[in-house]
């Protein structure tokens, strides 16, 4: 078997269960030839004195040289330990996630596979679709996919394995049937009442921001009778969630066409009434600053932009253009409006996020109280060592 020994002290991470190796971290690799250039091959790694520390799969093209699979000594990396996880993950799902047929099954690392993302769509008669972002799960494909089959009962899978991420691994970016049949242009989901239309082959991620579920069920519940301002709409999400909620008017911006042009369709799938809704093609910062010069105010605005910091050297400017787009945010809000403020950036945490917010408040001469915090849904679990794992984090703001 390939053998990883680290360098003295660097197991130190790995004793607290942090699941990532760094080429810095490793003194040798030992092994046959073929095992060290194989990529998603599992390596045993210890620690300079012999230690048993982890089994993991080993990534020789990667940052990342290894993504840890089990931290015990007497699992074997097998068949019966990939069927195993993902029986867990399904059961798990099935036991806590209600009222979507639009689910997370797999969320990476938390589900015991790093680099794997799985979400289910319509059922059984839907498409599960995966995104193989590692080597070690792209390995194990073929058995991740049949488990999957055997778990949820749905024939029908579905590969977006074309997220960037995956060159980092020295992998190809891929996209297609894994199993079944293929996913038309437009496949309906049910959540809380609502109605989407989800992109599988080509929308965002696996084709829906199933992470806002939570977050969306709570502006339905508080937009009835409210003018909501929802930015970065994209297929419109938080909109139709605030229109179901009885909202007096909804203005929806997005920058996308194609994403407005779901977003349209999505409310006419609901039979809402579209007098209520306008969609905006526009540029979120600029109008932004429009809507304050014409005096325009709102009972409720969303705030969930794209990921602004990429890496940590990003955290800087991604900090500012938070701040800037939440400084208006609160300008823009009514006495004891709502604002539902978001970050889905990994490299900022959730108290640097509150500092932007508390920043923006200041810089706005606004008066502002957290309601709650807010984060992604129950099916997007993260490891208590693993906090790269929390990336969306949002704030439910009231203006006094
Ligand atoms: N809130 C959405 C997800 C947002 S994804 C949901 O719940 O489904 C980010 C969206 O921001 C994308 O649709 C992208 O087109 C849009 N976008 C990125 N930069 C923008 C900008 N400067 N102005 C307007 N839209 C922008």
């Amino acid at each position: 078997m390939l053998t990883i020994t680290l360098k003295s002290g660097k197991e130190k991470s790995l004793l607290r269960r942090h699941p990532w190796i760094f080429p810095t971290a490793i003194e040798r690799v030992e092994g046959k030839p073929e095992e060290k250039t194989k990529s998603g091959v599992t390596a045993l790694i210890q620690s300079a004195s012999g230690q048993f520390l982890a089994r993991a799969a080993f990534s020789p093209q990667s940052q990342i040289r290894a993504r840890v699979w089990t931290f015990n000594d007497a699992e074997p990396i097998d068949h019966a330990m990939i069927k195993r996880r993902i029986k867990n993950a399904v059961a798990y799902r099935t036991a806590s996630v209600r009222d979507t047929n639009a689910i997370r099954l797999v969320f990476g690392e938390a589900d015991g596979f790093p680099g794997l993302v799985v979400d289910w769509y319509a059922g059984t008669q839907g498409h599960l679709v995966c995104q193989f972002q590692s080597a070690g799960v792209e390995l194990w494909k073929k058995a991740i996919v049949q488990a999957l089959i055997a778990e949820t009962g749905c024939p029908n899978v579905y590969e977006r394995s074309d997220a960037s991420v995956r060159e980092r691994e020295g992998l190809p970016l891929v996209t297609g049937v894994l199993a079944g049949t293929e996913p038309g242009e437009e496949t309906p989901v049910t959540e809380n009442g609502v109605h989407y239309a989800v992109d599988i082959k080509t929308g965002h991620k696996t084709g829906f921001y199933i992470d806002q579920r939570d977050n969306r069920k709570l502006v339905m519940d508080h937009a009835s009778g409210r003018d909501v301002l929802n930015c970065f709409c994209y297929t419109g999400g938080f909109s139709l969630a605030a229109l179901k909620g009885d909202a007096n008017s909804v203005i929806s911006i997005d920058s996308s066409g194609d994403a407005l042009a779901v977003g349209r369709r999505n409310m006419a799938l609901n039979g809402f009434d579209e007098t209520r809704a306008e969609w905006w093609d526009a540029d979120v910062f600029k109008s932004l600053r429009a809507l304050r010069e014409q005096g325009k105010t709102f009972d409720l605005i969303i705030l969930d932009p794209p990921k602004f910091a990429a890496s940590p050297q990003h955290v800087e400017r991604a900090a500012r253009a938070y701040k800037d787009i939440n400084l208006l945010g609160l300008q823009l809000l009514r006495g004891n409006g709502l604002l539902f403020t978001y970050s889905c950036s990994g490299a900022i945490s959730a108290d640097l996020f509150h500092k932007i917010i508390a920043g923006a408040a200041n810089d706005a001469g606004v008066d502002a109280r957290i309601l709650r915090r807010l984060s992604a849904g129950i099916d997007h679990p993260m490891t208590t060592s693993f906090p790269e794992g929390e990336y969306l984090k949002g704030l439910l703001l009231q203006k006094i």
